[in-house]
This record gives C-alpha cells, sequence and structure tokens, in this order.
C-alpha cells in the first residue's frame, strides 16, 4: 500500500470557505513517508515545520529508497525548495461548491512546509516542481514514477531528521 506523508491542514475553498482537504489532512509523498489517510491518528505536520527523513541503522540517509518495514523516504533533502502535490485523493474540486482546481499544492522552501498553493497548474504526469533560485517552477515528471529501491534497514527505532540536517547525512553509493 503506498505511504503518504500528511499535513494538518484545513486547505479553504477559495469560492466557499469549504474544507477541500478531507478532515483538515493533506496526504503528499516528499520526505518520510510512512502511513495511509486510514491512520488519521498518527504524526503529521502543520504548515512551518521543517519536513523529516527516516536514517538507517548507521545514521545515513538514504533517498528514494524502502525501509524493511516498508516505510520510506520519497524524494531527496538535496532538493530544499520544491512543491509536491497533494496525491492521496488527488483532489481537484470542492465538494460543496464544485469549483474546480488543477490540485493542491504544497509549497517547501528551505526544506520548510511554507503554505498551500491551489494556483498551480499541474501537468499530466508531474507530482513535483522544483522551485529554481529564479523562483521559477521546474516539473519533475521523471520522479513520478521513479523506481525506489526496497530494504534498507531502518532499525527497530524510528530516527528521523530534518531536511536541513538529513542533506548532510546522505549515503554516497
Ligand atoms: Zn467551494
Amino acid at each position: 500500500m503506498p505511504k503518504f506523508a500528511h499535513l494538518a491542514e484545513r486547505v479553504p475553498c477559495p469560492q466557499c470557505g469549504a474544507d477541500l482537504a478531507l478532515n483538515e489532512r493533506v496526504g503528499f509523498q516528499w520526505g518520510y513517508c510512512s502511513y495511509p489517510f486510514s491512520d488519521s491518528d498518527r504524526p503529521s505536520y502543520n504548515i512551518g515545520d521543517e519536513v523529516v527523513w527516516r536514517t538507517d541503522v548507521n545514521g545515513r540517509i538514504h533517498p528514494w529508497k524502502y525501509f524493511d518495514d516498508d516505510t520510506c523516504n520519497i524524494g531527496d533533502p538535496t532538493f530544499a525548495d520544491v512543491i509536491v502535490r497533494e496525491c492521496e485523493i488527488a483532489i481537484q474540486e470542492c465538494a460543496s461548491c464544485g469549483l474546480e482546481f488543477s490540485g493542491i499544492g504544497i509549497v517547501i522552501r528551505g526544506g520548510v512546509i511554507e503554505s498551500l498553493n491551489l494556483q498551480v497548474e499541474w501537468p499530466e504526469g508531474v507530482e513535483t516542481f522544483v522551485i529554481n533560485p529564479n523562483d521559477e517552477l521546474v516539473p519533475q515528471p521523471e520522479w513520478t514514477t521513479r523506481p525506489m529501491a526496497w530494504g534498507v534497514r531502518g532499525g527497530p527505532r524510528t530516527q528521523l531528521v530534518k531536511n536541513s540536517q538529513a542533506m548532510q547525512l546522505l549515503t554516497l553509493e
């Protein structure tokens, strides 16, 4: 079953104010992803939190890999400025008033979850943009289907580090 990270925030519809996210929760795939929407009592982010990544038993960060317990690090902390799309439900319409939009973007800058953005136009097959130094959004379609290797040993404790620290703990493999 796919795993997600979650942002526990309301996403008010710009037209009617209803919550576009289901139960004030937005699922996305970036950083440490460990559970689906149904386990909604588990830890989640709020706006202003730094993205976290899980280390292996030796304290190293493996980007784009599954751990031996099926949780995973999706993405790479080197890319600290990104917009990722809500992809657990792929919400594109307000259930209350019918307003349509391209997707819910989670804006991450300097590794910190900064805001939500409904204005981004998401091309087919794109779930992530890198924000380049000129503030341009560079689509990363190859990341949507990127193969994820299995079997990183996470150990009995889930050790999480913030994005800024994770960048310095990357494996060299
Ligand atoms: Zn609405």
